[in-house]
């Protein structure tokens, strides 16, 4: 069957609630170990029944935010997950004080318990309306961000649709495009403003109500953070600081040179005069191109492949009224992988058939894990698919053709100059949350700061709003994730592991990638670089190490001449 005939139905909330009740009162009734995994079982099919539906949903909803049928059922579960939350939090409370514990650690393993234990922290009846307001203002951003329309250049684009423009071979184009997509975010810069500051003191207050002293804490146990904490990364960001952000500066001295300009500025998005490597072909060359690197890659990626394109569980290009952003999820009742994107023409394309595709395989190599266990945590799942970026490798000749060579340095040197953003967007959220009053005004400051910290060269030249510290209204994961985005960064110096180790040797590094994968999230980040022998970001010394097979390869290329 293929996605669009995959049913839908809105679940039965009072039904799955009454089910709910039932199975926590069986549990507590239950005379030994083996009667309450079976109850914990029943528990997974009913949880997998709900999802798909819920996932059915929102990738419809995502797919066209117009189509009100979606988005009246997407209102529909903003109002009324939380209640189910209350009954999910009963639930795993008489989990983790079962009698018989050491039997649903044998069966299910530590990391469920943890994570259960880390999620009773976040939650109580008394923040559901808090929940519910957050759901709601984080939606607002969404379809206010989804409802942009630009105009440039005498036609109508979305903001996704803008990104070709911002990385045009004429200065001009690309310097006039940032400046449009500026006005059009100060145009609604009271709005953003309003929401983000609405979102903090819901947060804040979430935190308060459930003992925490600010959201920090509980943003990190909302994140389902079991082997780290706040310290950890304010101390990983210090190892970019020293290490990356120098690296960067190089990085923009040759582009400068690259570029022939004397001082770049924020809008020189380019890599090369003659434009950033663009995939040749169309949509459904790069598909094919796709299909073929898949099957040559490996046997699990090859059966894996023909799986997502026998369903059609890909939606890719940019239409009027769909969400921006690309994201990969899952319908447990399917086995089905999904993947969403906006292809624009640019090199963020193929990076949708590789990255998200990491994600897809990933979850589908761990389909017969138990639901809570098929991903990873947010940290460890984008190991999966930013290493895919890198597998992916001998085969974008067929992509870009004779942009391949640009491809290459363009890739590793973005992803390198990437972890001082990273940075910058996690570093802002912790000094927002340890102060929860701060005026928007006083927001604004503090990321142009940072900016000067992990960015020094950035130059807004005329664009007074960015200037003012505004570029984080665009990072929709400020607003709907807290403290989600350094995970990118994080996994990007796994990923970086898997870019040497699969250099040296493709077979062995397939292996230990592929047994990532299979792991899903049955173990917390660190203890999953442990199982496939991956160097822990958090260990002092790590991003020095990493980085230095990276730098050397890209030293011998001659990028003047590329
Ligand atoms: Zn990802």
């Amino acid at each position: 069957m293929k996605f669009l005939d995959f049913p839908y139905q809105r679940p039965d909330f009072e039904q799955a609630t009454t089910e709910l009740k039932t199975l926590v009162k069986q549990f507590e009734e239950a005379k030994n170990g083996q009667e309450q995994i079976e109850i914990i079982e029943k528990y997974f099919e009913i949880s997998d029944e709900f999802s798909s539906n819920v996932t059915i949903a929102s990738i419809r909803n995502a797919i066209n935010t117009k189509d009100q049928f979606y988005e009246t059922e997407m209102k529909f579960y903003d109002e009324n997950n939380p209640i189910l939350s209350s009954f999910i939090h009963k639930f795993q409370k008489v989990i983790v004080e079962s009698p018989f514990k050491a039997d649903l650690i044998a069966k299910f393993g530590k990391h469920y318990f943890n994570l259960i234990e880390v999620s009773l922290k976040t939650f109580d009846e008394k923040i559901i309306p808090l929940l519910i307001e957050e759901n709601k203002l984080a939606r607002e951003y969404d379809n206010l961000i989804a409802a942009a329309q630009i105009e440039f250049e005498g036609k109508i684009y979305n903001l996704s649709q803008m990104g070709p423009f911002l990385e045009s071979i004429d200065r001009k184009t690309r310097h006039q495009a940032q400046l449009k997509m500026s006005e059009y975010f100060q145009a609604n810069e009271e709005k953003l403003d309003q929401i983000y500051d609405s979102l903090v003191k819901t947060r804040h207050q979430m935190a308060q109500t459930l003992g925490f002293k600010n959201y920090i804490e509980l943003g990190y146990y909302r994140m389902g953070r079991t082997e780290y904490d706040a310290n950890d990364v304010a101390n990983y960001r210090e190892q970019i600081k020293k290490e990356v952000v120098p690296a960067v500066t190089k990085f923009n001295q040759r582009k400068a040179k690259r570029l022939k300009i004397e001082k770049l500025k924020s809008y020189d998005r380019i890599s090369f005069l003659s434009g950033n490597p663009k995939p040749k072909g169309t949509k459904a060359d790069l598909v094919n191109a796709a299909k073929l690197m898949y099957s040559e890659m490996s046997a699990e990626t090859k059966e894996f492949f023909e799986y997502m394109l026998k369903h059609e569980l890909f939606d890719l290009e940019s239409k009027a009224g769909k969400r921006g952003g690309g994201f990969c999820t899952y319908i447990p009742k399917y086995e089905a992988p999904f993947i969403f994107a906006n292809f624009n023409g640019t090199l963020g394309d193929v990076d949708v058939l590789t990255h998200e595709a990491g994600h897809a395989f990933q979850v589908y190599s761990s389909r017969n894990n138990y639901p809570s266990q098929r991903w990873p945590g947010m940290d460890a799942a984008e190991i999966h698919s930013m290493s895919m970026e890198f597998f992916a490798w001998p085969w974008m000749e067929a992509f870009f053709k004779e942009d391949s060579r640009k491809y290459y340095f363009t890739h590793l040197v973005g992803a390198i100059s990437f972890l001082p953003y990273g940075a910058t967007v996690d570093e802002f959220q912790h000094r927002v949350y340890e102060n929860p009053e701060l005026t928007p005004e006083a927001r604004k400051e503090i990321w142009r700061s940072l900016e000067k910290i992990y960015s020094p060269e950035i130059d807004y030249d005329d664009d007074d709003f960015l200037k003012k510290g505004t570029y984080w209204y665009r990072q929709s994961h400020i607003f709907g994730a807290p403290f989600y985005y350094i995970d990118y960064t994080l996994a990007q110096v796994c990923a970086f592991q898997y870019w040497v180790k699969d250099r040296l040797d493709h077979e062995k590094a397939w292996k230990s990638y592929y047994h990532l994968s299979t792991l899903g999230g049955t173990q917390g980040f660190v203890g999953l670089l442990k199982e496939a022998g991956l160097d822990s970001p958090f260990e002092p010394g790590t991003i020095k190490k990493v980085l230095k097979p990276l730098l050397e390869y890209l030293d011998t290329i001659d990028d003047l001449n590329l």
